[in-house]
């Protein structure tokens, strides 16, 4: 087991930050307080090679899966609302390509992003304002009407909603099969019917632009219904027959592909606010005389850095940024690599680095004082961009129940195999009866777990 990054590797996460350091962290401040669309630092990414479909070949080429997660966070680091403004549109590119034919991902996927110096936005437009983790209660119709599909219905709080050039819209065909009377649909910029409403002022990741979709008897094409009318046909037949899709399972596993990604974003976040606050406190002389007769006399005027209590607070900083990091790696090594992450490890580490994020910069606040408060220092920034890492893209809370299910099913399944071989194994030894010896293993392992497994079910 090898847990360096390799020379590419190391190489790839230098022009990151070089690229962080130099383009991102100078326009920060700006457009922070502008909450505006930063189009000269995407145009920048292009030019560095840094977005874009070749930069995302590149992120696929990684056999160790490290490409993605170091890029999101060495951005991040330098400004998370800026870093997503820049990668927004590989939302949609994913929605694509997880629903489109090969013709509909070869023509749109481009659309997402522009070629050369033509930059172009891609949005992906599923929650409403009554179903954003209850994905199944989704209210946007689409009716078709001879050679078109009509949509109608409001998306909120969509990255890239209105701007963006191509919406990738989940859309329900038949309410009553819930997710499985779904469909994504793709909305170009500029058809009628289709408008941008309020967009959103928001507490972090301000130069993310955020706001609703609105579809009013919006027409388009049949050939935008991603994934085609045969497939559509088959599924929703599939469902008023109850025949099982497994597509819930299926959505469950892409979900743990994607999430390391947003667990790293977290990650750059908090990575900065630890930087700035080590260094801070290894800079400035302490200056309060009665806080240095309360904590340790011996050093008084020098670097607060060398009090024990903040080095204390300051190690468990690093240590749980170094958790997180390890959990992100881990679970974007298994999703490279095809291991399922059945145990829930894609959740756990977008989980751990939103947790991490919050926690980190609002100790380092604390650590720093006063200061921390007010525009001269980044911190209250990175506080402000680190909330949204424990709401989007699953909050905490469902992250949790999809690791604890997923645990739960993981539990009874090795139990289940373990009853099946102690009762081979009976059966083979003295011949004795193979089912009730399978059924006291597995009331014996249930008594001590099995209850553990039940409260999550
Ligand atoms: C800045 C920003 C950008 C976004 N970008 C996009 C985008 O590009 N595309 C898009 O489609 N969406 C986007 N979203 C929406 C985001 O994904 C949802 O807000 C999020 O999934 C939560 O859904 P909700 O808002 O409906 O909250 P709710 O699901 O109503 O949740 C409200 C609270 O209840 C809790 N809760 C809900 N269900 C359970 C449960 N079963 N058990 C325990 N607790 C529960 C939640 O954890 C949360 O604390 C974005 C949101 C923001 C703020």
């Amino acid at each position: 087991m090898d847990f360096g990054l390799t020379d590419e590797q190391r190489e790839f996460r230098a022009l990151c930050r070089r690229f962080a350091t130099e383009v991102i962290r100078p326009v920060a401040a700006k457009h922070d307080a502008e909450e505006s669309t930063p189009w000269e630092v995407i145009k920048a990414a292009r030019e560095w090679g840094l977005e874009g479909i070749d930069h995302l070949q590149r992120l696929a080429s990684d056999p160790d899966g490290q490409f993605s997660v170091i890029y999101a966070e060495e951005l991040h680091w330098g400004c998370a609302g800026i870093a997503l403004a820049i990668s927004g549109s590989t939302l949609a590119a994913a929605g694509l390509a997880s629903s489109g034919t090969p013709e509909q991902i070869a023509r749109w996927v481009p659309e997402c992003f522009g070629t050369g110096d033509d930059i172009k936005l891609g949005a992906y437009a599923v929650t409403e304002p009554q179903a954003g983790s209850d994905v199944k209660s989704l209210r946007t119709t689409a009716r078709r009407d001879g050679d078109e599909w009509v949509l109608n219905g409001t998306k909120v709080f969509i990255t890239n909603g209105g701007i963006a050039d191509v919406h990738v819209v989940v859309a329900t065909v038949d309410p009553a099969l819930g997710h499985r009377g779904q469909a994504s649909f793709v909305v170009p910029k500029r058809t009628p019917g289709f408008k941008q409403g309020k967009k959103e002022s928001k507490l972090g990741i301000r130069a993310s632009h955020t706001a609703e979709v609105i579809l009013e008897d919006c027409r388009i094409p049949l050939d935008n219904l991603l994934g085609g009318m045969d497939k559509l046909e088959r599924k929703l037949e599939r469902a008023r027959s109850g025949e099982s899709s497994g597509r819930a399972s299926n959505a469950l596993a892409t979900f743990e592909l994607t999430r390391p990604v947003v667990g790293a974003s977290a990650i750059g976040i908090a990575q900065a606010a630890y930087e700035w606050t080590l260094a801070y406190l290894d800079n400035g002389a302490v200056q309060d005389p009665m806080t240095d007769l309360l904590d340790e006399s011996s050093t008084a005027g020098r670097p607060p850095l060398e009090r024990q209590g903040i080095q204390q607070r300051l190690a468990d900083v690093a240590t749980e940024i170094e958790a997180a990091r390890l959990l992100v790696q881990r679970a974007s090594w298994m999703g490279r690599n095809g291991i399922p992450m059945t145990g829930g490890q894609g959740s756990m580490s977008k989980l751990k680095g939103g947790d991490v994020a919050m926690w980190a910069t609002r100790t380092c606040m604390d650590l720093v004082g006063p200061i921390a408060q007010t525009t001269d220092s980044p911190l209250e920034k990175w506080f402000r961009d680190a909330k949204i890492y424990q709401l989007f893209e699953g909050t905490a809370e469902i992250q949790r129940l999809v690791i604890s299910r997923m645990q739960a099913a993981e539990y009874r399944k090795r139990l289940a195999e373990g009853a099946g071989i102690a009762a081979e194994a009976m059966e083979s030894t003295n011949g004795s009866e193979p089912e009730s010896a399978a059924r006291a293993l597995e009331n014996g392992a249930g008594a001590g777990t099995g209850q553990r497994a039940a409260t999550v079910s």
